[in-house]
């Protein structure tokens, strides 16, 4: 209804239009409205003003002031910027637009209006055939007639902004934009909430960049549906799925099959579809263990301190203990799930297969302990531990809290004692308890490189490519990387 009132573009104010981008185009003209648009109402040229015409011109713009005021108002502000001018130039009326590209020898496709009302200049431009910019206007207090106009101006620009909205929608630009067709296989997350994931940005950008016609959903599954959705989800062909909180455990009785790993760990993150059901593995293991070794962090032969005993914590047990640390020593609120996480490890038989060349009771006896929290302080003697941080503790929005108390005797002796630490929560990226590693001169790392890599092992296992190692090229997983 408003369309012929509706700016081609908007800014800022005439000072933040993209000049040089409109030379690009084609533009060569420029008519300017003169007052809130260069400078205030009734304010004479000033630097501003100045410097912005004699950079235009010097891009090869020409330029004409184009106002309604009064002659002895434009002529004195056009002179003092050596521009040619048109007054009383009753906008929107299009008689002295279509003079003043007359006067500076341009025309429709090449001229540009910039102006701060909608009513006179925009609607004036428009009229005229013209590319026409509304500006924000440059006084913040207006005449009485001005004001009035202002407030039917909000209305135009209030359909305007929800039109822009829309094109806006229709003109994606997104890379990861997956075309659906009948061959399309189907891949996603079985979570409870599942809205925050950042999985389809992972596995969609990995489906473009391999070819694959494969497109990941996320679908929030509440525990009473969890058993019906692995059936139905087998039923329609989906190709695999990953497995998020509160499901972790929990899914493993619907499976068909277990990697031996994760049923170890009791946890599985991602679920590949077999003739007879899903295979459960867990990734977030691997994941974690090639993010350390990419950021330079050593397992072997270092004492390692575990932060927590839930799922991601009962992962990152198992993947330590299986590349010899000198300790793993796993402390938790609750002391009975670090109890249960050490002998778990202990029964798996992973340290005798991983510990070959060492004697597998003492190694039992000696490197793997389990501690409260709140006993912590007393257990670590002068040991330096690498300590990877487990619990959701520090998660945002809670960013102020932390598992050890910094502000604390305690906690001071802890954080000292460790040389540097690896923190699964990557919202924040750092947290309080990066942070006071970080003041100590400990290298850190957040849980982002973890999430992307459990991701791409996932996504790997669905399409039958993992290996044991990432093979995606490394440009992919840096662009994945920044926008996670
Ligand atoms: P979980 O199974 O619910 O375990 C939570 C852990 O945090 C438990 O050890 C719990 O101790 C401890 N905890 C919670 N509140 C505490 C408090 N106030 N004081 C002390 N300890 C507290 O969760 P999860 O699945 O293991 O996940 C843990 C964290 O890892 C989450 O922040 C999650 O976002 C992150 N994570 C990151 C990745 C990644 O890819 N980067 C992957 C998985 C998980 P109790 O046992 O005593 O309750």
């Amino acid at each position: 209804m408003f369309q012929s009132f509706y700016p081609k573009e908007t800014a800022e104010n005439a000072y933040e239009v993209d000049y040089k981008g409109l030379r690009a185009r084609g533009y060569k003209a420029i008519l300017y409205d003169i007052d809130n648009t260069l400078v205030e109402h009734n304010a004479p040229a000033d630097d501003r003003s100045r410097a912005l015409i004699e950079e235009l011109k010097g891009l090869g713009f020409q330029i004409l002031v184009l106002s309604n005021n009064k002659e002895p108002r434009v002529k004195s502000f056009a002179d003092a910027l050596q521009i040619p001018y048109i007054y009383k130039a009753a906008k929107p009326s299009i008689k002295q637009y279509q003079a003043a590209m007359v006067m500076l020898g341009s025309d429709e496709e090449t001229t540009v209006l910039i102006g701060d009302q909608i009513f006179t200049d925009v609607w004036g431009a428009n009229r005229a055939g013209m590319h026409s910019i509304l500006v924000g206007q440059l006084a913040k207090h207006e005449e009485i007639q001005i004001i009035l106009k202002r407030i039917l101006e909000r209305i135009v620009m209030r359909e305007y902004e929800k039109v822009k909205a829309k094109e806006q929608r229709l003109n994606i630009k997104n890379d990861n934009l997956i075309s659906i067709g009948g061959k399309t296989r189907i891949t996603g997350l079985l979570g409870y909430p599942v809205e925050h994931t950042k999985s389809p940005l992972i596995h969609n950008t990995l489906a473009a960049f391999f070819g694959d016609d494969l497109a990941y959903v996320p679908f929030p599954v509440s525990p009473d549906d969890l058993e019906a959705a692995v059936k139905g989800a087998h039923a329609l062909g989906i190709l695999g799925l990953n497995v998020t909180v509160p499901h972790k455990s929990n899914v493993i009785p619907f499976l068909s099959e277990i990697d031996p790993l994760a049923g170890q760990v009791g946890a599985v993150n991602t679920l590949v579809r077999t003739v007879s059901g899903f295979k459960g593995y867990n990734t977030d293991l691997p994941g974690l263990s090639i993010a350390m070794r990419r950021a330079g962090f050593e397992i072997q032969g270092k004492n390692v301190l575990i932060l927590g005993a839930g799922g991601a914590a009962r992962a990152a047990a198992f993947m330590c203990a299986g590349e010899k640390p000198a300790k793993l020593l796993i402390a938790n609120r609750s002391v009975d799930k670090a109890e249960r996480i050490v002998e778990d490890i202990r029964n798996s038989g992973i340290m005798a297969t991983e510990n070959k060349d060492r004697d597998r009771d003492q190694d039992q006896e000696t490197v793997i302990s389990a501690v409260s929290l709140s006993d912590l302080c007393s257990v670590m003697s002068d040991d330096r531990f690498l300590a990877i941080q487990c619990t959701s503790v520090g998660l945002a929005p809670h960013d102020k809290d932390c598992v050890i108390d910094p502000g604390s005797d305690e906690g001071k002796a802890i954080f000292d004692s460790f040389d540097g630490g690896v923190d699964l929560i990557y919202k924040p990226a750092e947290t309080v308890f990066l942070s006071e590693i970080s003041k100590r001169g400990g290298k850190t790392m957040n849980g982002l490189a973890m999430l992307l890599y459990q991701g791409v092992i996932a996504y790997e296992l669905f399409t039958g490519r993992w290996n044991g190692e990432i093979s995606a090229d490394e440009e992919v997983l840096n662009r994945i990387f920044s926008k996670l």
